[in-house]
């Protein structure tokens, strides 16, 4: 019976398992997109918490989406437009990808279906201004607060339930501007701009609307690609992006705002750095130089005594003697005098730490006096042992000084070697 028990339990541990592999793997979210075995998917969502980290996308701010390498945010400006916007949403579904779409307020009233199409696709829905004007950057800021409601209410007017709406924001033609930042991040809106885009709404090709998302994707190793969902070529270029994404071993990341049941992703403050520094880098990026508002220093008072916490009117300003420091002075030993005479000799060996070798013993004896010059040279070292001798019971310390000198030194002085004799 126990047996039988034990069995079932480690077969049901194995099917977890199982489960759990499949789940996170690629080939899981294959399967899970029906009637499309090989679509890319959407490998996780992530919640972000707009009033945490306001601007993001690196091509204008300092923080991006904590994206992971190889993740990839989706991301489609200006619709809806029905006749491209239907193609980038069946592209889209037949791949089980959920992307963001940033609404325009006049694309939403003319359209309002479009805009429901999205929300039950599953894909977030945020706004992109009323109608678009390139002048955001340099606009009046209640037009531009007038422009971002406007979208805001023809957005929520279209969809069945307004609270779909997500307090994301992306200035038309990315024309920032600290004013309409300011207003949005008060608002509790995101700023979105995007890690790179694809140059989908210039005239160029198809092709190479494909080479730029790829290339600028491979370039940064991850982020938030921005397209257009109104454009021919964006719709030509989508299904080959989206096969070359797979085919490089990208994840697509579904982006939603946090809400009250629905509590941000945990991240830490790095993970929003496009390049989070390691151990092996430490610094990713110079640190911002802050910006500093020189006035006239002329006008700035003298600081007063009591503001460098003197307490006293004739205290000095140095570091007072505290009582440990005294203690401490009290205690220790007074040298002796001994203890810092130079051994006759040992000029050599003071010298030879920064001259030559031959100029060190040249000055060394030219240093000594003739008359124990010529006594060293008659006795051979006599006078020296004797002298060292006397020396050794004067002041053993500074004998002791010179046994180390000369150890350190290639050729020993005469004082040295009849100390070593005699140790
Ligand atoms: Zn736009």
């Amino acid at each position: 019976m126990i047996g039988s028990s034990l069995v079932l339990r480690t077969r049901s541990w194995i099917v977890l398992c199982l489960g759990m592999l499949i789940v996170g793997s690629p080939a899981a979210l294959a399967a899970d997109c029906p009637g499309h075995p090989d679509a890319l998917g959407t490998s996780r969502t992530l919640v972000v918490d707009p009033r945490e980290h306001p601007l993001i996308g690196t091509m204008q701010y300092r923080e991006t989406l904590p994206l992971k390498d190889h993740e990839v945010v989706l991301t489609f400006d200006d619709g809806p437009l029905p006749k491209y916007s239907n193609q980038v949403l069946q592209i889209l579904a037949d791949e089980c990808i959920k992307a963001t779409f940033f609404i325009i307020g006049s694309q939403a009233k003319a359209n309002p279906e479009g805009v429901r199409k999205l929300v039950a696709a599953g894909h977030t829905v945020g706004t992109h201004s009323m109608d678009h004007p390139l002048t955001f950057d340099r606009m009046p800021i209640e037009k531009a607060e007038a422009e971002i409601n406007g979208g805001i209410a023809w957005t929520s007017a279209a969809m069945t339930d307004p609270s779909q709406l997500a307090p994301f924001f992306r200035i038309p033609g990315l024309m920032r501007a600290e004013g309409v930042e300011n207003y949005l991040i008060s608002r509790g809106i995101q700023v979105w701009s995007a890690d790179f885009p694809a140059d989908d709404w210039r005239h160029v090709s198809s092709d190479r609307v494909y080479q730029l998302a790829i290339q600028r994707l491979e370039a940064k190793g991850k982020g938030i690609l921005l397209l257009h969902d109104i454009q021919a070529r964006t719709v030509a270029a989508l299904p080959r992006i989206i096969r070359d994404l797979k085919a490089r071993g990208y994840r697509i990341v579904h982006v939603v705002p946090a809400t009250a049941e629905r509590p941000a992703t945990p991240t830490a403050t790095v993970e929003w750095l496009l390049h989070p520094p390691t151990e092996t880098t430490p610094i990713a990026r110079w640190p911002r130089v802050p910006n500093f508002a020189f006035t006239q220093t002329r006008t700035l008072p003298a600081p007063a005594l009591a503001d460098l916490n003197a307490q006293a009117e004739h205290q000095p300003l140095l570091p007072l003697r505290t009582m440990a420091q005294a203690n401490v002075a009290a205690t220790l030993p007074v040298p002796g005098r001994a203890l810092f005479a130079i051994p006759e000799g040992s000029v050599e060996v003071l010298l030879s730490t920064t001259l030559s070798r031959r100029a060190a013993t040249r000055l060394a004896i030219a240093a000594e006096p003739p008359r124990a010059a010529a006594k060293d040279k008659a006795a051979k070292g006599k006078a020296g042992k004797a002298h060292a001798h006397r020396t050794a019971h004067a002041a053993p310390a500074a004998l002791r000084h010179a046994a180390q000198a000369k150890s350190a030194t290639p050729r020993p002085t005469r004082v040295a070697t009849s100390v070593k004799k005699r140790a």
